[in-house]
C-alpha cells in the first residue's frame, strides 16, 4: 500500500463541486482519499489569460503502481469531460501526482516529485497543510517550510513595490 499526494484544480464551472467530485471518484479505481486539505482560491499560473482556480491537494492511499494511478486520473479527468485544454490552459478538473511514497521516478510520461509543486504555492500550501512542514522532499532533501520559505523570497525579490 502506497500514499501519495495528490493536487487537485479546477477554473471552470463549478469549481469546488468539481473537486469533490473528482475525489469521490478515486474509489472505484482502488484510490482510497485518506485527507483532503482547506480549497484555496488562486489567481491563474503561466502563459494563458483565464479565470482563477480553486486548488486542494488529498492524501490517498492505493495499491495502484505510478503508472496506473496517473492512468486512473487522467480516466477521471476524462470522464469528467476535460475540454482538450492547453497545456496551462482552463480545466473542469487537473488532477497531478504530486508525491508518491519517497518514489523519485522521470520516465518522459511521469515524473514524481512533480515538477512544478515547488515552484507553485496553490500546490505547496495545502501540501504542507497534510504532510506537515518537516516533510523532506525526497529530491531536495529540504523541509516543506525551507521550500515555501525560498518561493516567498523568490515572489518577493519578482513582484515590484
Ligand atoms: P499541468 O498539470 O502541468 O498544468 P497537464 O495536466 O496538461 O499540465 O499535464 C499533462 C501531462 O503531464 C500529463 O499527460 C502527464 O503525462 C504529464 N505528467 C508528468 N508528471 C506528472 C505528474 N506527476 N502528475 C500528473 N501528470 C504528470
Ligand atoms: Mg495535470
Amino acid at each position: 500500500m502506497a500514499l501519495a499526494y495528490i493536487g487537485c484544480g479546477a477554473n471552470l464551472g463549478e469549481r469546488e463541486r468539481q473537486i469533490k467530485d473528482a475525489l469521490q471518484r478515486m474509489s472505484a479505481f482502488g484510490i482510497k482519499v485518506e485527507k483532503v486539505s482547506s480549497f484555496m482560491e488562486s489567481a491563474p499560473y503561466g502563459p494563458v489569460d483565464q479565470p482563477d482556480f480553486i486548488n486542494a491537494v488529498c492524501l490517498v492511499s492505493t495499491d495502484l503502481s505510478p503508472g496506473e494511478l496517473l492512468a486512473a486520473l487522467k480516466r477521471i479527468e476524462r470522464d469528467m469531460d476535460r475540454l482538450p485544454a492547453a497545456r496551462w490552459g482552463p480545466r473542469n478538473i487537473d488532477l497531478d501526482i504530486l508525491l508518491y511514497d519517497k518514489i523519485i521516478l522521470d520516465n518522459g510520461d511521469l515524473t514524481i516529485p512533480h515538477k512544478d509543486l515547488l515552484n507553485r504555492p496553490f500546490a505547496l500550501l495545502p501540501l504542507i497543510q497534510l504532510a506537515g512542514e518537516g516533510f523532506v522532499h525526497p529530491v531536495s532533501g529540504l523541509s516543506l517550510k525551507e521550500h515555501l520559505a525560498a518561493l516567498e523570497t523568490r515572489e518577493k525579490y519578482h513582484s515590484t513595490p
